[in-house]
């Protein structure tokens, strides 16, 4: 066991504590080393409107479990109005995602609170050093001098076992996403899904695969109304010339090793969601992620 008892960084001694809260389970072993270390705290979630019903339910399980107030902060518009309003889709070098679904919102929740209160708050956020190496080196505490305020990141050293350990001490169930195979918590999906991510997605939700489907024919039609033709697709994935759909790729997402490969096998990204904890983003997406 590499975690212990949680203790307040002198750089952050005074200040206000909020947790950023994603239904996967680093983020709920975090609240639970929190609360072990008595640590008084907000926690709070930024909802793109794009999660699955299943993070959803978890984090009410999670507020019933804990007895804990998770608040939700939320771009007026998420994922469906922003797409929309954009015309396009997030992607790879246009990732809008991040900073308007999750970092804005979280942060003008923590100016108002900073307002309210008096007091200067700090984030934390519940990413491990062994999911990349790029998280390998960041740093436990840091003022982001983009204006971000402080971040502190308790669970660096941690590895899996201490997160499960956790849980299991505390009596608390992992998003059961996990169980059906899903190795992230994020939204549903990501635009850096995996093909196990995608091919899980399309089975046991065709709902979201309908509402995709939907989304890029609408917005294909709106863009040849303006002018500018060519078939827009969620996933930033071609065939040849031809661009992907949501049926295309939920297709190919149910081949073996038969089925032509897209994975590109990037890095994760460096900035973004992975720099404040706020994504649970997959080590091997089916598209190369930008290095914000
Ligand atoms: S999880 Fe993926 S789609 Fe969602 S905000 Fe982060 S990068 Fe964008």
């Amino acid at each position: 066991m590499t975690s212990g008892v949680l203790k307040v960084p002198a750089e952050l001694d005074g200040l206000g504590i909020v947790a950023s809260v994603s239904g996967g389970k680093d983020s709920t072993a975090m609240l639970l080393a929190l609360r072990d270390a008595e640590i008084p705290h907000r926690a709070v979630f930024a909802d793109t409107g794009w999660e699955s019903d299943i993070t959803y339910r978890y984090l009410d399980y999670l507020r019933e479990a804990l007895r804990l107030d998770i608040e939700v902060v939320a771009d007026p518009l998420g994922m469906v109005g922003r797409s929309r309003e954009r015309k396009g889709f997030p992607a790879r070098m246009q990732r809008w995602c991040t900073r308007l679904l999750k970092i804005l919102p979280i942060k003008r929740y923590r100016l108002e609170l900073e307002e309210r209160s008096g007091v200067e708050q700090a984030l934390v956020v519940g990413i491990r050093a062994d999911e990349s190496a790029k998280r390998a080196t960041m740093p436990e505490v840091e003022d982001d001098d983009q204006g971000g305020g402080w971040v502190w990141r308790p669970m660096l050293r941690w590895t899996v076992e201490d997160v499960l350990t956790l849980h299991n001490r505390h009596g608390v169930k992992v998003n059961p996403i996990y169980q059906l195979g899903s190795d992230r918590v994020g939204c549903w999906p990501c635009i850096y899904a995996t093909k196990d991510q995608i091919r899980i997605l399309s089975e046991i939700d065709p709902t979201r695969v309908e509402l995709i489907r939907e989304l890029e024919r609408e917005i294909t039609r709106v863009r040849e109304a303006n002018g500018k033709p060519g078939q827009v697709t969620f996933f930033q994935v071609r065939h040849g010339i031809a661009p992907m759909t949501i049926d295309d790729i939920a297709l190919w997402a149910k081949t073996s090793h038969g089925g032509r490969q897209f994975d590109l096998f990037g890095a994760a990204p460096r900035g973004g969601c992975m720099r404040w904890g706020m994504c649970d983003l997959p080590a091997h997406p089916i598209v190369e992620p930008d290095d914000e």
